[in-house]
């Protein structure tokens, strides 16, 4: 595969500083609740900024994960969005955080949302690391975001291209190679 060239659109100190104020952000909003926020993470895109965003919270988190899928191989949305968990116990009446790399369509979270009714939490918000406001299909906004990109496709904090990239440690946009 032609990997391309790389042309960073977010360097890794303001990732850094950015997390730094969501977990702010975040621990405000959960201030005073009394069970753990349940922090959903979407592998494997979120795996990453979930790590490095639950250290910059500080009230207590208990982290669950799951896998969904809008994307095959390329960098075209396939449109379908597949989840795949384990069932969650304990969700009933629990705050539930659903973190994820980035808002596209917005699909994915709605989603995930709309499964996770089923175990009637308390409430369900939405953290999106990247969010691609342009292309939003759906009247779902997360309620936390990091950086809003243009749409262009981007790789790297954990975003992968056919597999590629997830490990940089800066936000990239691929150019591919004439
Ligand atoms: P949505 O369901 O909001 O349309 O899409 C969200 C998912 O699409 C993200 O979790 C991510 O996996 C994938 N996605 C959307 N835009 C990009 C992008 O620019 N780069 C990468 N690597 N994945 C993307
Ligand atoms: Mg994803």
């Amino acid at each position: 595969m032609d990997k391309g060239k790389l042309k960073i659109l977010v360097p890794r100190a303001d990732i850094a500083i950015k997390v730094q104020e969501l977990g702010r952000d975040i621990s405000d909003t959960y201030r005073n609740i009394e069970e753990p926020v349940v922090v959903v993470s979407v592998l494997k895109g979120s795996l990453v900024f979930t790590a490095d965003l639950i250290r910059e919270i500080n009230v207590p988190v208990q982290l669950e994960t799951l896998v969904a899928s809008s994307y095959g191989d390329g960098s075209e949305s396939s449109g379908k969005v597949r989840i795949e968990y384990k069932s969650f116990d304990d969700l009933k009446d629990r705050h539930v955080l659903l973190v994820d790399d980035i808002s596209d369509s917005g699909r994915t979270f709605q989603s995930i949302a709309e499964q996770l009714q089923a175990y009637e939490p308390a409430s369900i918000r939405f953290c999106a690391f990247l969010d691609k406001p342009s292309r939003r299909a759906v009247t779902l906004k997360p309620d936390f975001i990091g950086f809003s990109i243009p749409n262009e496709f981007v790789v790297g904090y954990g975003l992968d291209f056919a597999g590629y990239y997830r490990e940089l440690p800066d936000v990239a946009v691929v150019i591919p190679e004439e």
